[in-house]
Order: C-alpha cells, then sequence, then structure tokens
C-alpha cells in the first residue's frame, strides 16, 4: 500500500487499517506458507522531516514443527515504529540498510510505502524453531514415530540395554 505524504499532511495524521493477499507482497509459498491475508493497522503522523508511522501487523502463516514435523497453523502479531524521512541528496544509498535497523527508512518522492515493512516484519517474525506446542513430544529417535500420537514400545528397549541390566544387579 502506497500512502501519498500529501493526504497525511492535509489531515495532519491518519489512520489506516487494511488487508494485503500474501502475494502482492512477495511473500509467496517458497519464502513463506500464508495461510491468511497480511493485515496492517497503522497511525500515521506528519513530522517535520518526513512521516512516522506506529502500527501493528498480523497474519497467520503454515509452519513445521521443529520436533514432530507436523504443520500447524502460526499467528504472527508485531508492532512497529518507524520513520520515513525524505532521503538526503548527499548520502549514498548503501547506508540505506544501516539507517532502517535503527528504525528509519529513508523514501523519494511523495508517497511512502508499507508494503516493504509488511513483508519485513512477517520473516523476521518467523520462529527459528518453530514448535507446533511447547509439549510436543517430537518423533522417537528408534521408530521415527509421531510421540504426540503414539506410545512405541522403543523406549522400553532402550532400558534394557547392557548398562541398566548391571544397575539392575544387587551385590552379594
Ligand atoms: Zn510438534
Ligand atoms: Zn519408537
Amino acid at each position: 500500500m502506497k500512502i501519498k505524504v500529501k493526504d497525511i499532511e492535509e489531515k495532519g495524521s491518519i489512520h489506516l487499517s487494511y488487508s494485503e493477499e500474501p502475494a502482492s507482497l512477495g511473500l509467496d509459498d517458497d519464502t513463506v506458507n500464508c495461510l491468511s491475508s497480511v493485515s496492517v493497522d497503522v497511525h500515521l503522523n506528519r513530522t517535520r522531516n518526513g512521516v512516522y508511522a506506529a502500527g501493528r501487523v498480523w497474519a497467520t502463516v503454515g509452519l513445521s514443527c521443529s520436533r514432530c514435523l507436523e504443520r500447524f497453523p502460526y499467528r504472527i502479531d508485531e508492532e512497529f515504529y518507524l520513520e520515513y524521512r525524505p532521503r538526503p541528496a548527499e548520502l549514498p544509498a548503501e547506508t540505506e540498510l544501516d539507517e532502517e535497523a535503527v528504525g528509519i527508512i529513508f523514501f523519494d518522492g511523495a508517497e511512502i510505502d508499507l508494503s516493504d515493512q509488511m513483508r519485513q516484519d512477517v520473516l523476521l517474525a518467523l520462529p527459528m524453531k518453530p514448535v507446533c506446542n511447547e509439549s510436543c513430544k517430537g518423533l522417537c529417535p528408534v521408530c521415527g514415530g509421531n510421540l504426540n500420537e503414539v506410545q512405541c514400545d522403543c523406549s522400553s528397549t532402550v532400558i534394557d540395554s547392557p548398562f541398566s541390566r548391571l544397575r539392575g544387579l544387587r551385590l552379594e
């Protein structure tokens, strides 16, 4: 979604609430499996130099559990605070990344584009090791069965090792 700075200027601030299709944000199934559209609720305020944006991004994505490998829906809900500033003429383009790290985004021309921020927020909110449930028991290392669904006999086999038999010996 592109917003004209002039529109913000006329009202002083605007409040937007809308959804975008993942594909229009560049979020295709190769990057992340979106199960919903990506929604944003944002307040935009004109500042002396640019635009201050404060809002929330939320969506539901499908992830694979790192323990049991099952697919599960994961809800992303991120807050963001950003300042859009006009790009200074003397600033080389390469410094843009550093500035983004501190929440400042430079923009050219008369409008700002929130889509980049929405895509980044979704990608950065993805957990490194997703789990379907904190209590997920994962897969049995012996038979590969999903221990949330099946109770295999492998664990008793492991206990019945030569070492555990030694431990069971009584000294006379
Ligand atoms: Zn799991
Ligand atoms: Zn097993």
